[in-house]
């Protein structure tokens, strides 16, 4: 058996930079790809493969690599069952299904009959045999949204993440076939083999994740205000509470979530708190 675990990442791509992110969040440090395959992790037993988005899942399946980033869409295109870790928050988009915005098809039940072109072919017939939906699937490789106007198609199935690519093409969505996100995966022998450095990669890269999203808030506040003001914080667990040296203040501290910042001091000041401070989290280990 290798020493040193082995994480394949993509090489290219929507995935690159926040899969880097995320590897050197969690404190990993690596020479960063300058095109090689292989970089070695410095302060970890790991190295880091590059490969094509699409090679990760192969990469992983046959054992070269103990685990790999890839997209939920890429592993249920590839029909490769590989035990999925966790989704890591981000290359969020979904597989939708579109038709030319001047047609009458309102819902993927009315493409019964009708020619769909996508880059997904598997995913795409598995979905329509799902609901018995008889449909010719069309498997092209690129530029699938161009694919009605070109007359190959009278509908697509294709990754949206904001919908505007639909729209420029003039194309309307009609329904969601799978949501996709980056996901962790792992070599289901590896995952049992080498459970425990496994596991600390995934604790690694969980504890930043749970972390993005969320800050530290600190305030003083009169320690007659802490029931109205505990109210109003929802965080992980109850808020810690620290007496002051000068007497009736106390500190409060809690975890909330970022979105919620904003609303919230206005009315934390409006309940007695002062001297509030947000803070950054690095990580979160439950
Ligand atoms: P790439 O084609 O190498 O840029 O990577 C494509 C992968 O990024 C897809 O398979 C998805 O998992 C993910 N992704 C996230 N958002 C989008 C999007 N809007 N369009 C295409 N792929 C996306």
């Amino acid at each position: 058996m290798r020493d040193r675990l082995r994480l394949a990442i993509p090489n290219k791509g929507r995935l690159v930079e926040p899969t880097l992110g995320l590897l050197h969040d969690a404190g990993l440090v690596f020479e960063e790809h300058d095109r090689s395959l292989v970089a070695r992790v410095q302060n970890f037993d790991l190295d880091i493969l590059f490969v094509r988005t699409n090679d990760v899942i192969e990469f992983v399946g046959d054992g070269v690599a103990d685990l790999g980033v890839t997209g939920i869409d890429l592993l249920s295109e590839s029909g490769v069952d590989l035990p999925r870790i966790r989704t890591l928050g981000y290359g969020q988009c979904r597989l939708a299904a579109a038709v030319p915005a001047d047609t009458p098809h309102q819902a993927v039940e009315d493409l019964a009959g009708l020619r769909v072109a996508t880059a997904h072919p598997n995913t795409a017939r598995r979905f329509f045999a799902e609901r018995q939906i008889p449909v010719e699937v069309v498997p092209i490789s690129g530029a699938v949204e161009v694919a009605p106007r070109l007359g190959l198609a009278d509908a697509i199935i294709d990754l949206v993440s904001t919908g505007s690519t639909l729209v420029m093409n003039g194309l309307r969505p009609i329904g969601d076939v799978l949501a996709s996100e980056a996901l962790l995966v792992a070599n289901p022998n590896a995952l049992s083999r080498r459970a425990e450095a496994l596991g600390a990669i995934d604790t690694m890269l969980s504890a930043v994740i749970a972390a993005r999203g969320r800050k530290y808030l600190m305030m003083n506040a009169p320690a007659s205000r802490l029931s109205v003001l505990e109210e109003l914080l929802p965080g992980l667990e109850s808020p810690s509470v620290i007496p002051l040296a000068h007497a009736g203040m106390i500190a409060i501290h809690s975890v909330v979530d970022a979105d919620a910042v904003w609303g919230l001091l206005p009315r934390l000041k409006a309940a007695g708190a002062s001297g509030i401070l947000v803070l950054p989290i690095e990580k979160i280990v439950p």
